[in-house]
């Protein structure tokens, strides 16, 4: 079996699962190849459900969760989204493909080594911005969005800067909680409140 016909299982299989639902999705996650964004010794793991290690401490999600939390977000066509937490970049090429040629995406990566590769590897997005830096802070110049993604797990709450950058009706989802083990929240702005869903236990790096 070739690694197109694996991935293709993959995706069968989280629809069999029930982790993936929207056409919109599947259709993405067939356009954008979760190879590409691997480092070459790694490829041939792509088409696992499982975590898979980038180096410097971290790693990119299990496709599974990549389904869970795009499902979270309800993308549409045009719209504006903060990504914190670039990784390899498969997901925000995920976010790019959702949103199409009128959306856009920020995307913040702590790391400058894993933020370079992301970025090459995400150079065929006119519609990616890849920024270097701390994302509990957002990106303000960018802001407000519809959409923020958060791929690493916060300590105890949703950072303020996410918050205030979120646009009145906009969804955050967000992994919540200690290092060993998180729950994942989806918050739907309303006015000046958060309000807030337990989405299920998840495993993140943590956002430093
Ligand atoms: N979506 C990525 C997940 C990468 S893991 C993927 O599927 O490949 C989470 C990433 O968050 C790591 O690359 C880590 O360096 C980054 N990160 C952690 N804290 C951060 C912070 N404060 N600001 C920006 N990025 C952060």
């Amino acid at each position: 079996m070739n690694l197109k016909e694996a991935y293709s299982i993959l995706i069968s299989d989280l629809k069999k699962a029930g982790y993936l639902k929207s056409d919109n999705i599947t259709s993405a996650l067939y356009a954008v190849s979760r190879w590409d964004f691997l480092p070459a010794e790694l490829k041939q793991l792509s088409t696992m459900d499982e975590p898979i290690p980038l180096g410097f401490g971290q790693t990119t999600s299990a496709p599974h969760m990549v389904a869970i939390m795009l499902e979270l977000l309800d993308l549409r066509e045009g719209q504006n989204i903060l990504e914190i937490g670039t990784g390899s970049g498969w997901n925000t090429a995920l976010l790019a493909e959702l949103v199409g040629p009128k959306g856009s995406v920020t995307t913040i990566e702590f790391i400058e080594e894993l933020q370079d590769s992301a970025k090459n590897s995400l150079e065929d997005y006119f519609n990616v911005g890849c920024i270097h830096g701390d994302g509990k802070k957002g990106y303000e110049p960018n802001a407000p969005y519809d959409r923020i993604i958060v791929t690493c797990a916060a300590k105890e709450e949703i950072p303020k800067a996410l918050e205030d950058q979120l646009k009145d009706g906009g969804i955050i989802v967000i992994p919540i909680g200690s290092i060993i083990m998180q729950e994942l929240v989806k918050g739907t702005k309303r006015g000046k409140w958060i309000e807030k869903e337990n989405c299920g236990l998840c495993k993140f790096v943590p956002l430093v």
